[in-house]
């Protein structure tokens, strides 16, 4: 694992909240009927199918959502997880969030945006971080423009945005308006996509690539035809190892998508989703990767190399690429 923990590393799809230590959610959850609630979801956590599934994950964020209730604690959250990124040789990561505001909109939306890239601001020497804000599959359309206005107002940090939450909401076409005017502004954009398995969420998936956002996330269930128009258009797939096997319902990598991909030499990145909840890093799952696939150094290398270029803040691309030239001479590769 050495070799993958030393290695300067790229993460591009990483939820803020979903970063969150599971020490300080414990901590953040006051009451004894939620830290109750909490272990029964940790023991089921890897019970059942894919439905099963991903609603204990979504149940544990409606729990973390409901304990993060002030400035202080999203600050806290986006210390630490810079702090964990910047432990495992992260070197840039592009965390995203959907904005949200507190007591009764008092403390609004742009407040939130501002706490966590004044973090982001402060860890800059030792990782450099952009975000992407989130619009979530249950929120109305005005809320989407909001959140759009919001990414145009902090364009300097801001480089992103999100299609996510709960895949049983199928609702890419009523934001489809949303996502246009940001291709209009030139405003990169990352979907969640082929997250279940049912036909209503595959049907979906053609919508999505309809639209050609700039990265996709997860493509874990998908057809043949689907497959084929991702690999053709050279569409960038953000993976996730541990959340997907868990939400795949699959025991190792080997069935992984990742194999056709890189078989086929697309564009890819291999990420966290939620370190916190899923408890693993960077390093962990690229190792895992590696491990199944038998990647030499220097193919791990290159591949982080070609994950550079799919940075959506262009000019980072060669920050990343300067860093990671300087470790493969050092480490003669
Ligand atoms: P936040 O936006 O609050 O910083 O991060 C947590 C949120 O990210 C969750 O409430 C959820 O909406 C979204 N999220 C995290 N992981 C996943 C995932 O694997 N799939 C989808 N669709 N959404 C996710």
């Amino acid at each position: 694992q050495c070799f993958c923990e030393l290695i300067p590393k790229i993460e591009l799809h990483a939820h803020l909240n979903g970063c969150i230590r599971s020490s300080t959610f414990r901590q953040l959850l006051s009451s004894p009927t939620d830290q109750t609630r909490l272990d029964t979801l940790d023991k089921e956590f890897s019970v059942g199918d894919t439905h099963a599934r991903m609603a204990n994950v979504f149940e544990k964020f409606s729990l973390l959502r409901s304990c993060v209730t002030n400035l202080d604690d999203i600050r806290r959250i986006a210390r630490e997880t810079l702090e964990d990124f910047i432990s495992d040789n992260v070197i840039y990561a592009e965390l995203r969030t959907r904005p949200r505001s507190f007591h009764n909109g008092k403390i609004p939306s742009s407040s939130y945006i501002e706490a966590i890239l004044d973090i982001m601001k402060k860890y800059e020497e030792k990782i450099c971080s952009r975000l992407i804000l989130s619009i979530d599959r249950t929120q109305t359309l005005e809320q989407a423009m909001e959140t759009l206005k919001l990414a145009e107002n902090y364009r300097t940090h801001i480089v992103g945005l999100d299609f996510s939450g709960d895949p049983n909401i199928k609702s890419f076409e009523r934001f489809r308006p949303v996502f246009d005017l940001a291709k209009q502004i030139n405003l990169s954009t990352t979907i969640h996509i082929g997250e279940l398995p049912d036909k209503e969420c595959i049907n979906e998936n053609n919508l999505i690539i309809d639209y050609k956002p700039t990265r996709l996330g997860h493509f874990n269930f998908r057809t043949n035809d689907q497959e084929q128009r991702v690999l053709k258009e050279q569409i960038p797939l953000e993976l996730c190892p541990t959340s997907n096997l868990l939400t795949m319902n699959l025991l190792d990598l080997t069935e992984h998508h990742f194999d056709l991909f890189y078989k086929n030499k697309h564009p890819l990145a291999i990420c966290t989703d939620d370190s916190g909840l899923m408890n693993c890093n960077l390093s962990s799952e690229l190792f895992q990767v590696v491990q199944t696939f038998h990647l030499t150094k220097k193919e791990l290398y290159e591949f982080i190399f070609q994950t550079s270029n799919l940075i959506f803040d262009k000019n980072m691309i060669e920050f990343c690429q300067k860093k990671l030239n300087i470790f493969s001479q050092q480490s003669n590769l």
